[in-house]
């Protein structure tokens, strides 16, 4: 059986600032007495603990976890939303191919999502077409871009897009939701981010996007953030109010089962109530790889609870498999 690991990033040396030192905008990664520092605009952050740069190393690493083969994305930040969307889109691009090439020098043991400029939603379907035609599996996307989330009726024709091309969506938190009382204690991580992942799953079934096309494939980071947890009070919802029940025709956890759940809870009671709720199919082995949030021993973690051979074979890896129809 082949373990995958479906949530673990990388910055390609491509978009590195060696790569153009001209250009200020491209993140350093530095070592510093053993720790890795990623500088990037004004920021310096130490959260990336283990190799982000390098992929042999990285490939080991993932080894010496017991995971075989890996679905890599890169650093969120580096959508560059802020930006213009040809500044995205440039920076897009430039790891858009490089993790296809990644892809193509270890078929049997990277598969990987790109990104797209979704300031700019025509723009960001066109080199969505362009990525999927390169052999990447699909797209990581922001919870948000520029405060917008993505049930938004401007992003209705890049989920019509994923949906036709079985582009695989990865939703990821961007920077915790911002909240200044969040900085306090790194919990613009520990609850911002899981909630901002919160937030865009609910908005996405109550907007009646995951109504409207009920064939798109979502990843969502950290099981789900608080949604499974939550699933009652929408339904409750969905009976009490018209603003909810005038958009959707079921109840929210009935959509809120279509999506895909990653294992990173940091709690063996928490993923199986995940399983339990959202089916032994919907949920993926993930570790948030090289992040100090990330679970250095997600195999484990599943074994942990207790699920059954069967199930956990799924979890491990044959969902991933199927999902992102690859041979490995
Ligand atoms: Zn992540």
């Amino acid at each position: 059986m082949t373990v995958i690991d479906t949530h673990a990033h990388i910055i390609v040396p491509e978009i590195l600032r060696d790569a153009k030192p001209t250009e200020e905008w491209r993140p350093h990664v530095v070592w510093d007495n053993g720790k890795q520092f990623v500088e990037y605009g004004p920021k310096r952050i130490a959260s990336a603990t283990r190799e982000f740069v390098q992929i042999e190393t990285i490939l080991d690493e993932m080894k010496n976890a017991e995971v075989d083969a890996v679905l890599l994305c890169p650093w969120v930040s580096l959508v560059r939303y802020e930006a213009t969307p040809e500044e995205s889109l440039d920076a897009c691009q430039i790891q858009n191919d490089a993790l296809s090439t990644l892809a193509k020098k270890y078929p049997d043991r990277i598969a990987a999502l790109g990104m797209i400029p979704l300031q700019d939603v025509p723009l960001a379907i066109q080199e969505l077409e362009r990525l999927m035609k390169s052999g990447l599996k699909g797209v990581e996307i922001g919870t948000h871009v520029n405060g917008a989330y993505p049930g938004d009726a401007r992003f209705r024709p890049f989920w019509e897009a994923c949906e036709s091309l079985g582009v695989f969506v990865f939703i990821h938190p961007v920077e915790g939701g911002g909240r200044a009382e969040l900085r306090d204690y790194y919990m613009w991580n520990v609850i911002g981010n899981p909630m901002e992942t919160t937030v865009a799953a609910g908005h996405l079934i109550l907007s009646g996007v995951m109504a409207a096309y009920p064939q798109l494939k979502i990843l969502l980071a950290h099981g789900g953030g608080a949604l499974p947890y939550l699933h009652g009070r929408l339904d409750r919802g969905f009976k009490q109010r018209l603003e909810i029940n005038k958009v959707i025709t079921r109840p929210p956890t009935e959509y809120l089962k279509q999506f895909y759940f990653d294992t990173i809870t940091h709690d063996a009671a928490a993923l199986c109530e995940l399983v339990n709720l959202v089916g032994e199919d919907h949920v993926l082995l993930g570790s948030d790889y090289p992040f100090d949030m990330g679970n250095e021993n997600p195999v484990g973690l599943v074994r942990a609870a207790n699920l059954g051979a069967e199930t956990e074979k799924n979890i491990l890896g044959k969902n991933a498999r199927h999902l992102l129809d690859w041979e490995v």
